[in-house]
């Protein structure tokens, strides 16, 4: 059972100009996304940076507001809601930054900065937060005695636990997790995603997580989908993805991450040299075609839809 619902999401964020400050032009960061987390699943997006994949991540947390589109948490419809008839949804749907310290008051204690949204959800006071907030500590790894620390005295690795038992604290069906580990040393990005597996284990939690990184992708995503300008360019199960790549860009990231053979990986990252293009500007058909190795003169005038080609294998490629 689906616990996150997306259809047809769209963000455009205006641009305006000239003397009167009118409207000239859109920046089309999200433009026609769609897809289903299930409860215990993490679904991955990944993508170059200003593929759209973090502000998918704000404007399903009701943080920006979507230009159009459904959100649909828990089989309820909250795409339109406003911030006060959001607030009891909110538990539901948590966040996990890439950098948690920049979130932390440095003059709190961490117990207090943990149990914040016990208090703001009138979930539990005094005593009883503490010890639920004892109880999360010694979940995410870390001492109870620690709750009384401040944010500077703890690693950064700690300190993502720490934003992860602040996320946990509120019981949520969902976590949007944007670039957690990407700040981290590789032995601690492997110790926090393992923890982050454990706790999806534990209480069926289900993850959108977002990431350029490929390897991170691997190791904690069932389902990966690939974005490129706005775009889902290809969705399918993790296994799949690295095994029958079927886009072209899928194609050249992968090659230019894992390829074990350098003249291949020189080949295909030839693919992804280049700018991407500016997504106020997209290049028209497929968006890829000014990058793309195969582009035929359809390409530049033909829109490819994401197709599903084979069970739960989706691509958006003229040539598949
Ligand atoms: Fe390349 Fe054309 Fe497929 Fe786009 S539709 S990925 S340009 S072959």
């Amino acid at each position: 059972m689906s616990v996150l619902d997306v259809t047809d999401l769209v963000k455009h964020f205006p641009i305006h100009g000239g003397l009167l400050q009118r409207q000239t032009g859109a920046v089309r960061a999200v433009d026609g996304v769609s897809f289903s987390i299930a409860k215990g699943e993490t679904l991955g997006l990944v993508g170059e940076s200003g593929c759209g994949k973090s502000t998918i991540g704000k404007t399903v947390l009701k943080l920006i507001e979507p230009t159009s589109g459904k959100i649909v948490l828990g089989g309820e419809d909250i795409t339109a809601l406003k911030p006060a008839a959001m607030w009891p949804h909110r538990k539901r749907i948590q966040t996990i930054f890439q950098d948690p310290y920049s979130s932390m008051n440095p003059r709190l204690p961490a117990g207090t900065i943990v149990g914040e949204p016990l208090e703001n959800f009138d979930i539990a006071r005094g005593k009883e937060r503490d010890e639920r907030v004892a109880k999360l500590f010694e979940r995410v790894g870390l001492r109870p005695d620690a709750m009384r620390k401040y944010a500077h005295e703890f690693s950064g690795g700690q300190r993502q636990r720490l934003g992860i038992a602040k996320a946990l604290s509120v019981s949520p069906d969902v976590i949007v997790a944007d670039e957690p580990v990407s700040a981290l040393d590789v032995s601690v990005q492997a110790q926090v995603l393992n923890l982050l597996i454990d706790l999806q284990e534990e209480l069926g939690l289900a993850y959108l997580f977002i990431s350029h990184d490929l390897a991170v992708m691997r190791h904690i995503s069932h389902r990966i989908a690939v974005m490129y300008l706005g775009r889902i360019v290809e969705l399918t199960d993790k296994r799949t993805l690295f095994s029958t790549p079927l886009h072209p860009y899928t194609e050249a990231l992968l090659a230019a991450a894992t390829a074990p053979d350098p003249r291949r990986a020189r080949r295909k990252k030839a693919i992804v040299q280049g700018d991407v293009p500016s997504p106020a500007n997209p290049p028209s058909g497929c968006h890829f075609h000014t990058r793309c190795p195969y582009a035929t003169a359809e390409c530049k005038v033909v829109s490819p839809p994401l197709r599903e080609v084979s069970p739960g294998h989706h691509v958006a490629c003229l040539l598949r």
